[in-house]
C-alpha cells in the first residue's frame, strides 16, 4: 500500500498550500508608492532600526513586476487613482494592499473633491492601518497580521474568495 493511501484525503495537498503560503508570506516585497505623509514612516520602517528584513522584507522594489504588496502610505488623489489601479494591475497574482493611514483608508482631513475618499474604491485592501500618520511599529505589526492572512489563503485564482468563505465558516481566525 503507497502512503498516500495511508493518509487520509486532502493531506498532501494541505501540504503543498502551506508550503507555498509559507514562501510567500516570507517573501513579501513591496512596491515603492509613498504619496503623502505617511511614506516618511513606511521609509522609517524599511530602515535598519526596524529592521524588516527579519520578515524578508528588506527590499521595496520600484518595478510593480516583482513587487507583492501595495503600502499605499497617503492620500490618494484624483489625479493619482488611475496610476495607482495601473501599478496594481501590473503587478502579478498573489498581490497583497495596505491602505496606511486614516487618510488613505477614508480620506481622513481631505475630505473634499480633489481627494478619493477610501482607497477602496480603486483596489481591494487587505489592511486597513489607522493613525495619523501610523508608526513604523503599526505597519509592522499589519505586515504580520498579513502574513498570517497569506498563510490561511486558499491556492489559485479563487483564493480570495475561498479565503472569505472559510472565514465564514469559522476554519480561520
Ligand atoms: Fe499625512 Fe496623516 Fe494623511 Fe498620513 S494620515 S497622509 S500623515 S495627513
Amino acid at each position: 500500500m503507497g502512503i498516500e493511501e495511508k493518509l487520509p484525503a486532502g493531506v498532501l495537498l494541505t501540504s503543498v498550500e502551506k508550503l507555498v503560503n509559507w514562501s510567500r508570506k516570507t517573501s513579501v516585497w513591496g512596491a515603492t508608492f509613498g504619496l503623502a505623509c505617511c511614506a516618511i514612516e513606511m521609509m522609517a520602517a524599511g530602515g535598519p532600526h526596524y529592521d524588516m528584513g527579519r520578515w524578508g522584507m528588506e527590499v521595496f522594489r520600484a518595478s510593480p513586476r516583482q513587487a507583492d504588496l501595495m503600502i499605499v502610505a497617503g492620500r490618494v488623489s484624483q489625479k493619482m487613482a488611475p496610476v495607482l489601479r495601473q501599478i496594481y494591475d501590473q503587478m502579478a497574482e498573489p498581490r497583497w494592499v495596505i491602505s496606511m493611514g486614516v487618510c488613505a483608508s477614508s480620506g481622513g482631513m481631505f475630505n473634499n473633491y480633489a481627494i478619493v475618499q477610501g482607497v477602496d474604491h480603486i483596489v481591494p485592501v487587505d489592511m486597513y492601518l489607522p493613525g495619523c500618520p501610523p508608526r513604523p511599529e503599526m505597519l509592522i505589526d499589519a505586515v504580520l497580521k498579513l502574513r498570517e492572512k497569506i498563510m490561511h489563503e486558499p491556492l489559485g485564482p479563487n483564493g480570495r474568495k475561498m479565503l472569505e468563505a472559510r472565514k465564514a465558516r469559522g476554519d480561520v481566525p
